[in-house]
């Protein structure tokens, strides 16, 4: 079976916007980055928010990373954070952009 990919959406705290696509990383509304304190979740409708061949194509399997000094997600295929430069094997790994489904939900805040 073909592996689907599912987009996470996190809820801005700070001026309430909710369900921003993962692959933003700062707030589409108010334009904060987000932060250690947002947690992702899935999409009610897994089928819809399935990535397409070209989103797949331009994304990682691999998840975002937190550094661990500032707090910015990275991309997994970067060493650096993008924000302070801080070192990634210094950093946890956080579940980030995208999620594996092998019939079971990750991520969900219930
Ligand atoms: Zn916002
Ligand atoms: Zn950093």
């Amino acid at each position: 079976m073909e592996e689907k990919r599912i987009e996470g959406l996190w809820d801005c705290a700070y001026c309430g916007r909710k369900a921003i696509k993962a692959r933003f990383r700062a707030c589409t509304s108010c334009g904060k980055p987000r932060g250690i304190e947002n947690v992702f979740y899935l999409p009610e409708d897994l089928d819809t928010a399935a990535l397409t061949q070209e989103e797949k194509a331009r994304t990682t399997n691999a998840p975002d990373w937190l550094c661990a000094y500032c707090g910015s997600y990275n991309r997994s295929d970067v060493s650096c954070c993008v924000n302070c430069g801080g070192d990634k094997t210094e950093s946890k790994i956080d579940y980030g952009i995208l999620h594996k489904l092998t019939g079971k939900l990750f991520g969900r805040k219930d």
